[in-house]
């Protein structure tokens, strides 16, 4: 039977929004040592909005935007939400594409009168041999800024690029800075590029940043670390950080994300209020205490 004292905590925790699922992750709580963190949507708000637009010489703003948006209406990622709130904003018509196709952590592809199209980071286009060059500094200017830019690329030549921002949640700092006090280590995951994140990082006073990850190298870390005794937790909102959710001693999903992560996860933060791990933790201690 679930000691009175756990389903306690459990309602406690329920009372301000921080939902655990289950006994378990309530007694593992107060263990966790690491904490792995997601970037977008968990210590910032999840809701980018556009920086910059700017096309390469020749090429026309308005039809490019238009693609932008086309590509863009069909995507779930937030900041695709970004791109088309701007193009709409500029009143921006929408181009006729096909074979629309997402690459996870990478961006968005389609095609365009006969042409591929491509929109995503600069990796996505390093990848497939597209010459980006031309806005190579613009590119590292806008990243050390804190943006994550992504650059669109037509029948192999890099035409545009996009950058988006999205600000830190007012609670994200309290909260990483009473887990760093509590002694725990807390390292940033993310899909972004490392000068972005680092920027984002360095901000809320954490150094240790992995960057450029896919979901399934999240997963890995998670694992990596646990194989070296760590008890990890991992808070994350999106589809990518679902697997690593899973896998992690507690896993941490922000309301305001995915069905996938919340289902995935042992305790959601309704809010998306990072403080919850804090209140969470506490709730721990004081259940275990008073069992044993
Ligand atoms: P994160 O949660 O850090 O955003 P993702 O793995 O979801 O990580 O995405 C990694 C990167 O891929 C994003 O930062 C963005 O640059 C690019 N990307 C993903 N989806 C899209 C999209 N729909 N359009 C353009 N770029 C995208
Ligand atoms: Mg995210």
């Amino acid at each position: 039977a679930t000691p009175i004292s756990v389903t306690v905590g459990i309602g406690r925790g329920a009372r301000d929004g921080v939902l655990i699922k289950d006994a378990e992750a309530l007694e593992r709580l107060e263990k966790i040592d690491t904490l792995l963190i997601d970037k977008t949507g968990t210590l910032t708000e999840g809701k980018p909005s556009l920086q910059s637009f700017s096309v390469a010489t020749g090429e026309s703003e308005t039809d490019l935007l238009a693609l932008a948006m086309a590509l863009e209406q069909r995507s779930e990622h937030p900041v695709a939400h970004a791109i088309v709130s701007y193009a709409e904003s500029r009143g921006s018509k929408t181009a006729d594409i096909s074979n629309f196709t997402s690459i996870t952590g990478k961006g968005v592809s389609a095609i365009f009168d006969g042409k591929t199209v491509l929109l995503g980071n600069p990796a996505l286009l390093k990848g497939q041999a597209i010459d980006i060059t031309g806005f190579a500094q613009q590119v590292t200017d806008l990243q050390t800024l804190g943006h994550t830019v992504m650059l669109m690329a037509v029948d192999q030549k890099a035409v545009a690029l996009l950058s988006v921002a999205d600000k830190i949640k007012s609670s994200s700092k309290e909260a990483i800075v009473q887990l760093q006090q509590q002694g725990m280590q807390v390292i940033v995951l993310t899909g972004d590029n490392a000068i972005t994140a680092q920027a984002v990082a360095r901000q809320l006073g954490l150094d240790d940043v992995r960057a450029d990850l896919l979901p399934a190298d999240k997963f890995r870390i998670v694992q990596e670390l646990q194989a070296q005794g760590r008890v990890v937790a991992m808070a994350g909102d999106g589809i990518n950080d679902a697997p690593a959710l899973a896998q992690a001693d507690v896993g941490i999903a922000m309301g305001s994300g995915t069905d996938i992560a919340m289902h995935s996860a042992h305790v959601v933060l309704v809010k998306g209020d990072l403080r919850g791990i804090v209140k969470a933790r506490s709730l721990s201690q004081h259940a275990m205490k008073n069992i044993r």
